[in-house]
C-alpha cells in the first residue's frame, strides 16, 4: 500500500510543544504521531498507530511462540473481585473508581490478575488442562500521581499482560523463564537497549520478580549494577549488606551532652569535633557516626495514621522510592505542625531512640545499625545529644527497613564489588505470584491423585504504548525520530524533490514498484519545497529515504539511510529491485 502525504492526516509542527521536556515527547508531538487530549491522555494519529500496531505484532508473535493464547477482558470491571483480593483499597488513589446508574461500584482495570484467575477457574477443572498461558493486549487505566512525558506515563495506556497457570511450582518456574526469554526476544527485535534487574513485587504480591529497564537518562527508575558479579537491581530492591554485629562488652557508657543549637547533622558534627570526645580520640567525627531519626506517619489502606520513625546513619538521606516500596501498600506522609503539637515528646532536631521507644513510636532502622554499633544521636531534649548510644544495649529498634539511599560505590549485596547506578524506564515486569490470587478465589482443579490442587500463577506485563516512546527516546537524534525497520511506520519514504512532471510520474511509478515488492511506502507527493520535505522526512524518522530529485534527468535516484546518514546513488532502471535489496540487507 502507498500512503500519499498529500492525503495523510498529518500536520508536523516546527516548534516543540511548550510543556514537553523529554525528547521523545517533543518529537512524537512535532512529528504528528500523537496528540494530547487531557493530562496523561493521548490520541494516536496514523503514524503513531502504525508504530503501536507493529510493536503489538512483534509481541503477539513471541507470545504465540511460548504457547500464549490471546483473549480480551473488559476494562470496565465490577468491584467484587477486587474487594476479594483486597486491591479495591490497596491500590489506593491510582485506581479509577466509578459508579453505574444503579449506584454499583466499578473500576477501570489497572491490571487483571483477579479476572484472569476467575476466568480460568470458571472454565477448567482438571490438572490435565495445564500448563496454561493466556494474554491480552489491552488498554489500562491508572490515575497516576504524575502523568509524565506524554505516552511514557499515561493515565490510559496499552499493556500486554499475560498470566500463567500451573498445578505445581516447577510449572510456574517454566512459565516464568519462558516469559523471560520471550521478553528478551521481543526487546531485541524492537532494538531496545535494556537490563534485567531484581525488583520488588509491591501491590502485586508474590515472591520473585524482575523488571526490564530500558537504559535512559530520562527514566524514573534507578538501578544499580555490580560490574564484577553482574548483580543488577532496582534501587527499590537493593538489600543492604550489613556489617557484622560487634561485641557490646567493654563499650563506654552513653553520655548525654549539652550541644547548644545543633538541630542539623552538620551542626552536630561540628559540635562533636570541637568537644574533644574521648570516644573519638585520633579521628574526626563524621556524619556517618550520627544516627538521624526521620519522623513520618503511615497508614495502611482504610486504616488510621500512625507514627513511624526511621533511623539512618546521618550521612545518608532517606530515599523516597525505597521508603515507599518498603512500606507498600501503606502510604506515608511527613508530620505537620499539628502532629508535632500532639506529640510534645518529639523535639525537632533532637529526636532520639529512647524517647521514641518510651512513647511507643514504631522505630525501624537501617540495616547498618547492627548490635554493638555506637551512635551520636538525639537525647529528646532541646540542645542535648547523646554520645555512645549502643544498639542492642541502650536501645532495641522494632526492626530494620531498607529506606536509606543507595550510593555509587556502596558494596554489592553479593560482596563482589562496588555498585554503580544508572537510570532506566520500566518496559516489562515479570512476577512469580504464586497463590495470592488463586487463594483469594479458591481456584482449585482436580489433581492427578483425585485430590484438589490450588493453581499457582505468574503475571507478566509489557508497556506497549510506553514502548513507542522508549524506542523514540533511545533512537532519536538532533533532527528527528529514527525507527528501527521492525517498527517503522513505513519501510521507505519516497520524496519527490523535482518539479518536473516526468520526475513526478517516475517517482509515483517507483513507489508503485516498491509497493509491488511488498514494501510499505510513504510517498511525499506534496507541492511543498524540497527543503520542507527533507526536514519532514528527517523528523518522521522512516529509516530509508528515497529522493527523486535533480539526478532523475541523469538516470539516478538517491537512497539515504536515516541512521548512518549514508547516501548512495541508484540507477533509475533497476531502482526498485536495488532499493528492496538494500532494505533487506539492512
Ligand atoms: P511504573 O513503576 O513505571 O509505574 P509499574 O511497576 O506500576 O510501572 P506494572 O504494574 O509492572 O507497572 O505494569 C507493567 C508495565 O506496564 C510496566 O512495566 C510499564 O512498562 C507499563 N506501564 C505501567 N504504568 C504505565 C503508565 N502509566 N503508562 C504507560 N505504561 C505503563
Ligand atoms: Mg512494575
Amino acid at each position: 500500500m502507498i500512503t500519499r502525504m498529500s492525503e495523510l492526516f498529518l500536520r508536523t509542527l516546527r516548534d516543540d510543544p511548550a510543556d514537553a521536556e523529554v525528547p521523545s515527547h517533543k518529537l512524537l508531538i512535532r512529528a504528528g504521531y500523537v496528540r494530547p487530549v487531557g493530562p496523561g491522555l493521548y490520541s494516536w494519529l496514523p503514524l503513531g498507530l502504525r508504530v503501536l500496531r507493529k510493536i503489538e505484532r512483534v509481541i503477539r508473535e513471541e507470545m504465540a511462540a511460548i504457547g500464549g493464547q490471546e483473549i480480551l477482558l473488559p476494562a470496565l470491571l465490577p468491584r467484587a473481585p477486587y474487594e476479594t483480593s483486597n486491591r479495591w483499597s490497596e491500590y489506593g488513589d491510582n485506581l479509577f473508581r466509578l459508579k453505574d446508574r444503579r449506584g454499583n461500584d466499578y473500576l477501570l482495570g489497572p491490571t487483571h490478575e483477579e479476572i484472569f484467575a476467575l476466568t480460568v477457574k470458571g472454565e477448567y477443572s482438571s490438572y490435565k488442562d495445564f500448563p496454561l498461558r493466556l494474554y491480552q493486549i489491552q488498554t489500562k487505566y491508572r490515575d497516576e500521581a504524575r502523568p509524565r512525558a506524554g505516552i511514557l506515563r499515561g493515565r490510559e495506556f496499552v499493556m500486554k499482560d499475560s498470566y500463567s497457570f500451573d498445578v505445581d511450582d516447577a510449572g510456574l518456574k517454566d512459565a516464568y523463564h519462558a516469559h523471560r526469554e520471550a521478553y528478551q526476544k521481543i526487546f531485541a527485535r524492537l532494538g531496545v537497549r535494556y537490563v534485567i534487574v531484581s525488583a520488588v513485587s509491591g501491590a502485586m504480591g508474590g515472591s520473585a520478580s524482575e523488571e526490564f529497564l530500558a537504559e535512559s537518562e530520562v527514566g524514573e527508575d534507578t538501578f544499580v549494577r555490580c560490574v564484577e558479579s553482574g548483580y543488577a537491581a532496582n534501587v527499590e530492591a537493593v538489600i543492604t549488606r550489613p556489617p557484622a554485629a560487634t561485641p557490646i562488652d567493654g563499650l563506654p557508657d552513653a553520655v548525654v551532652h549539652e550541644t547548644g543549637n545543633t538541630p542539623t547533622i552538620a551542626t552536630l558534627v561540628e559540635w562533636a569535633n570541637g568537644a574533644g570526645l574521648p570516644e573519638f580520640e585520633g579521628r574526626d567525627v563524621t556524619a556517618a557516626d550520627t544516627l538521624k531519626n526521620v519522623l513520618m506517619k503511615v497508614r495502611v489502606p482504610g486504616g488510621e495514621w500512625e507514627l513511624l520513625a526511621v533511623g539512618v546513619p546521618g550521612d545518608r538521606e532517606v530515599d523516597d522510592k525505597r521508603l515507599g516500596a518498603a512500606l507498600e501498600p501503606a502510604e506515608y506522609a511527613l508530620l505537620d505542625d499539628a502532629d508535632f503539637a500532639a506529640n510534645p515528646f518529639l523535639q525537632k532536631g533532637y529526636i532520639g531512640p529512647k524517647g521514641l521507644l518510651a512513647n511507643g513510636v514504631r522505630y525501624l532502622v537501617d540495616p547498618r545499625i547492627v548490635d554493638g554499633t555506637a551512635w551520636i544521636t538525639g537525647a529528646d531534649e532541646k540542645g542535648k545529644h547523646v554520645v555512645g548510644l549502643v544498639a542492642g544495649r541502650d536501645f532495641t529498634p522494632d526492626g530494620t527497613i531498607e529506606a536509606a539511599e543507595v550510593r555509587d560505590g556502596d558494596p554489592s549485596p553479593d560482596g563482589m564489588g562496588p555498585l554503580v547506578s544508572a537510570r532506566g524506564i520500566e518496559i516489562g515486569h515479570i512476577f512469580q505470584l504464586g497463590r495470592k490470587y488463586t487463594d483469594a478465589f479458591s481456584a482449585d482443579v482436580l489433581g492427578e491423585n483425585g485430590k484438589p490442587v490450588r493453581l499457582t500463577m505468574g503475571s507478566y506485563g509489557v508497556g506497549v504504548s510506553r514502548m513507542v516512546a522508549v524506542i523514540a527516546e533511545q533512537q532519536h537524534d538532533d533532527i528527528g525520530l529514527r525507527w528501527p525497520s521492525e517498527v517503522s511506520p513505513f519501510d521507505a519514504h519516497v520524496v519527490i524533490a523535482n518539479k518536473d512532471e516526468d520526475a513526478r510520474t517516475g517517482a509515483t511509478g517507483l513507489a508503485r514498484d516498491l509497493d509491488r515488492l511488498g514494501l510499505e511506502i510513504l510517498l511525499d507527493d506534496r507541492k511543498s519545497s524540497p527543503g520542507v520535505k527533507f526536514k519532514d522526512a528527517e523528523l518522521l524518522g522512516v529509516p530509508w529515504i528515497v529522493v527523486v530529485g535533480r539526478g532523475w534527468g541523469d538516470g539516478v535516484v538517491e537512497l539515504r539511510n536515516r541512521f548512518t546518514g549514508e547516501n548512495r546513488e541508484i540507477p533509475v532502471d533497476s531502482a526498485a529491485t536495488d532499493i528492496a535489496a538494500a532494505l533487506a540487507a539492512g
